[in-house]
């Protein structure tokens, strides 16, 4: 699947709604400091499900909306939305219905974030697991970010594991993988109690 499409509307710095085309082959986006590259970079992250303030370089999840300027009020949400080519139909199942993906997150203040497919609701989760099995997630290597390759220099080797981890697309595995073991846990704990109800029934 290629990225085709991204149109950002109140995210950060891009108050006015912006639409820039991805070609195919290599894209540069160049600009004097402080214009919002990093911005953009950044909307591609959230739309793909990232969640750590951190990676947004922000404090809360509400600072990625479009805070005001001398000129401008403050906005009351952001939106990213993401087109992806789908012609040949690499889409996962479930997502995999149309030529085009649409991937739009919209956070509200005070209402949290909400992402929709093709102008369907879908879940976060559901959102995150797409992009992480086509390697391209909101972690994803691919998305090199200001200081980074000085950090993965410096990084533990589990840490730069991951790296590889997402680079091979099995991330999503283990985030499955995890999610079973609690799903587990979950149910050993229920027929706990219930050999402890059998006991008091006996
Ligand atoms: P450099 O080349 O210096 O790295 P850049 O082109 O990558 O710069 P960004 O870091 O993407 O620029 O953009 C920084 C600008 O975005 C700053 O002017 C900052 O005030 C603005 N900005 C960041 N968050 C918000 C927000 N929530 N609301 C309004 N403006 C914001």
């Amino acid at each position: 699947m290629q990225f085709s499409k991204i149109r950002l509307t109140g995210f950060k710095s891009f108050v006015d709604p912006t639409e820039l085309i991805i070609s195919d082959g290599l894209t540069g986006v160049v600009g004097p400091n402080g214009c919002g590259k990093s911005n953009l970079l950044e909307a591609l992250r959230w739309v793909m499900g990232e969640n750590r303030p951190t990676a947004m370089r922000g404090g809360g999840m509400e600072d990625v909306i479009f805070a005001g300027a001398a000129s401008r009020p403050a906005r009351n949400f952001a939106e990213v939305m993401l087109t992806l080519d789908n012609s040949e139909r690499l889409a996962p199942a479930g997502f995999n219905d149309a030529d085009t993906l649409e991937v739009v997150r919209r956070i509200t203040r005070d209402a949290g974030s909400a992402y929709k497919t093709n102008g369907k609701e879908a879940r976060a989760r559901d959102v995150q697991m797409l992009f992480a099995d086509a390697s391209t997630g909101a972690h994803s290597p691919a998305l090199v970010r200001q200081g980074q390759i000085s950090e993965l220099i410096n990084a533990k080797p589990k840490s730069r594991r991951r790296v590889l981890e997402e680079a091979a697309g099995i991330s999503g595995l283990y985030q499955r993988r995890h999610e079973a073991e609690l799903k587990l846990n979950g149910a050993e704990s229920n027929l706990a109690r219930l050999d402890d109800v059998i006991e008091q029934l006996d």
